[in-house]
């Protein structure tokens, strides 16, 4: 497997200001619809090998996804995203987003899908 399977090329350094951002607004959704493409074909053969390989079906893939839906409570077809989060080591709050701790610098990051 490619080394570069998940390299998305453009490293989004680009200035919005001028008359060029309506064009560079069109680039970024390109580039987006391009990842996203990218993603759906990759998250495609991953669960055909994994079907494959383990005797699964597509309805134990449903369950599952609708599953991961509803851990909000919700079946709105969207990822739940929690809230903020304390330090573990200085204790102050940091955004779900962040991987490391914006005062102490501690990585936050434990959870493989956050
Ligand atoms: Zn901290």
């Amino acid at each position: 497997m490619s080394a570069n399977l998940f390299n998305t090329g453009i490293n989004g350094n680009y200035s919005s200001s001028g008359k060029n951002a309506g064009n560079l607004s069109s680039i970024k959704i390109k580039y987006l619809e391009h990842k996203i493409d990218k993603l759906y074909m990759i998250t495609e053969a991953l669960w055909l090998i994994l079907k494959e390989k383990n005797h699964l079906d597509d309805e134990n893939l449903t369950e599952l996804i609708a599953a991961i839906d509803l851990k909000d409570g919700r079946r709105d077809g969207k990822v739940a995203i929690s809230g903020p989060r304390n330090c573990t080591k200085c204790g102050r709050v940091n955004s779900i987003r962040q991987m490391y701790c914006i005062y102490c610098g501690t990585f936050l990051n434990t959870e493989t899908f956050k």
